[in-house]
């Protein structure tokens, strides 16, 4: 299959998962997960998006790195592009200035010190940053995130701090094959969003997307179903 085609298939997917929800067409976007896919292939990703969705109810993709250093690496190659660049992986305290010198959003925040971190550097740059608290819906230890029973506090601080906007909650589903049990994690995401007000909710990937869109997600990150299986 062709990017082009696998693309078209991903797009039919959030489409078939809005419409089997009720929700409308286009209420999900698209973030494109470009880890190890290097600038040329991002590229390529995004004129195909572009080419395809001329349809206006189709906002165009958003791109997500996970490694400061792979951000720092592609995203001037992309500037004539434009695209809304998010960093969803995790983020240590010394790569805080680099990432903010290219990441429109961070969706990786996780703990107060962060969230500090990165609203006094924006105080220095005189800018605002879009942030969604990262959580672990699933309890797995390998997986990064705030624990649901923290979650609210640390999205008041974070809406404490004035040049950070919060947008949303982020998770990343359970590594299982019982769906029940992932939808039910993406469900628990969805309830602490609702506690805080409409929130975005960033959850999904290629295995699991369905299930996040019914449980109201409206952001999926999708990487292996675009880009094919990573080397
Ligand atoms: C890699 C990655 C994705 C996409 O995963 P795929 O299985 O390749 O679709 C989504 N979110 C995060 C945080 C990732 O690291």
């Amino acid at each position: 299959m062709s990017l082009d085609e696998r693309l078209a298939r991903v797009r039919d997917r959030i489409a078939a998962a809005e419409s089997a929800a009720g929700r409308p067409t286009g209420s999900v976007r698209l973030l494109l997960a470009t880890k190890t896919q290097d600038a040329a292939a991002v590229r390529a990703a995004l004129l195909a998006d572009a080419a395809a969705t001329t349809d206006e109810t189709v906002p165009p993709v958003l791109l997500g790195e996970n490694r400061v250093q792979e951000l720092v690496a592609k995203a001037p190659e992309l500037t004539d592009l434009r695209p809304e660049l998010h960093l969803i992986g995790p983020l240590q305290s010394n790569k805080v200035n680099a990432a903010l010198r290219w990441a429109d959003c961070v969706q990786s925040v996780d703990s107060a010190e962060l969230a500090e971190r990165l609203h006094r550097r924006c105080a220095v740059l005189d800018r605002t940053l879009d942030v969604f608290v990262q959580v672990n819906v699933s309890g797995e230890p390998t997986k990064s995130g705030v624990a649901p029973r923290d979650t609210l506090a640390l999205a008041e601080t974070v809406r404490s701090l004035d040049r950070l906007r919060l947008r949303g909650l982020m998770t990343i589903g359970a590594n299982s094959t019982d769906q029940a049990l992932v939808r039910s994690g993406f469900a628990r995401l969805r309830e602490l969003g609702e506690r805080l007000g409409t929130m975005e909710l960033s959850m999904g990937m290629s295995r699991d997307l369905e299930a996040a869109v019914a449980e109201g997600a409206t952001i999926v990150r999708v990487g292996t179903a675009v880009f094919g299986t990573r080397g």
